[in-house]
């Protein structure tokens, strides 16, 4: 069996179709000519029109669909129309749609506006539940959206025990990647119908690229691909490209990634300042059993809770930081912090602030000094 490093550096390439270049090149394309009637009405042209693909957008789907396991991958232009492409191929009016609580937040809002004015129901679920979700499912529960480990607080979720309670009953099972991407968490393997992945992260890589992918075993296949092609999703062959090449490398960087974060989060639960850290390589973090036993790995995504600290202590803290930058987003190579809590739905059940961080490629002894110095700060403004 090739393993999944491998595959990342051969998958999705056909060099003998394109006079030889190791990578396929962009193709920019809306408009494929035909040379006659007869082949422009074959059903077994591979390129009709760009919104239907181009070379460069199936080579990524067929790079994420070996390495996802799937039957089929589509491409659209972000990872959120990626997540509600998903919800919006298997539910319609009158069903109803179990969500985990932890979900990125504009996945949440997507259930509560846009699915709820076409007539779908959303519950939103604990990320503990398990099989005891069964107990949720009601009769005209179509599908359940799991996000594992949630992407600000990381709870790990029972995959297949869910997978084995929903598919009982006909539930299909779609499960938001991204955190995990296809390297280290097997979607399929663990009974997962949909799996989604947000490419501007990990896979993308380099803080540049918006792209999102669905991948569908191959009972889901067509739906996904009649949704895909209904709603007019498509991708641009310059990000197909540039996916690629961030795909290429992603072992290695997420060696590295995982590697810092393991490293910093171990230091940051011994400082005085924080209460906890939230990060399921930790043999003592909640969803650790979980992880060991599904997870092949982890990224560099994690978040620490503060003690008790006060709006202006959190911003000395984070305003001062000289390789943490405040942005949105994460999975490219530099490093990020988020003050998490500022956000108006955050859950009220922590201890004090909750600070999100991307472990980047810089050397781990430069981000732990500049983490030192912030936590500094943060004592400094509070005393
Ligand atoms: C960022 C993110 C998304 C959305 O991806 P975009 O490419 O920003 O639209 C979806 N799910 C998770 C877990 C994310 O972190």
């Amino acid at each position: 069996m090739t393993r999944k490093d491998t595959k990342l550096v051969g998958a999705g390439r056909t060099p003998a179709l394109h006079a030889g270049a190791v990578n396929t090149p962009v193709y920019r394309a809306s408009t494929f000519l035909f040379p006659d009637v007869e082949s422009m009405f074959d059903n077994s042209q591979p390129y009709t029109y760009g919104r239907r693909g181009t070379p460069t957008t199936r080579a990524l789907e067929d790079a994420f669909c070996e390495l996802e396991g799937g039957a089929r991958t589509v491409l659209t232009p972000s990872g959120l129309s990626a997540c509600t492409l998903a919800i919006l191929a298997i539910c319609s009016a009158g069903d109803h749609l179990l969500v985990t609580d932890s979900v990125y937040g504009p996945t949440r809002v997507f259930c509560e506006r846009i699915a709820k004015r076409y007539g779908v129901t959303t519950t939103f679920f604990a990320p503990s539940a398990g099989a005891k979700l069964k107990d949720q499912f009601r009769p005209e529960t179509k599908a359940v959206f799991l996000e594992s480990p949630g992407s600000i607080t990381f709870e790990v979720q029972d995959v297949p025990a869910i997978a084995k309670a929903a598919h009982e009953k006909g539930i299909t099972v779609i499960l938001d990647n991204t955190w995990a991407t296809p390297l280290h968490f097997d979607a399929m393997g663990h009974g997962v119908d949909l799996s989604v992945q947000s490419a501007t992260k990990y896979a993308g890589g380099h803080a540049d690229v918006m792209l999102g992918t669905v991948t569908a075993s191959a009972a889901y296949k067509d739906r996904l691909v009649q949704a895909h092609g209904d709603l007019g999703l498509c991708a641009s062959a310059d990000d197909a490209f540039l996916t690629l090449r961030g795909l290429r490398t992603l072992s290695v960087r997420l060696k590295r990634h995982q590697e810092s974060a393991t490293e910093l989060a171990i230091w940051l639960k011994g400082r005085p300042e924080v209460a906890r850290v939230i990060y399921p390589p930790l043999h003592d973090d909640p969803g650790h059993t979980l992880w060991k036993r599904d997870f092949t790995g982890a990224c560099g995504l994690f978040s620490i809770v503060l003690h008790q600290a006060s709006d202006k202590s959190v911003a000395a803290m984070l305003d001062g930081m000289k390789h943490f930058s405040l942005g949105y987003s994460w999975g490219g190579f530099e490093s990020l912090i988020l003050p998490a809590h500022y956000h108006r739905s955050f859950p009220k059940k922590f201890e004090g602030p909750l600070i999100r961080l991307h472990i980047g490629l810089e050397n781990v002894d430069d981000l732990k000094v500049d983490l030192a110095a912030g936590l500094e700060r943060l004592h400094a403004e509070r005393s």
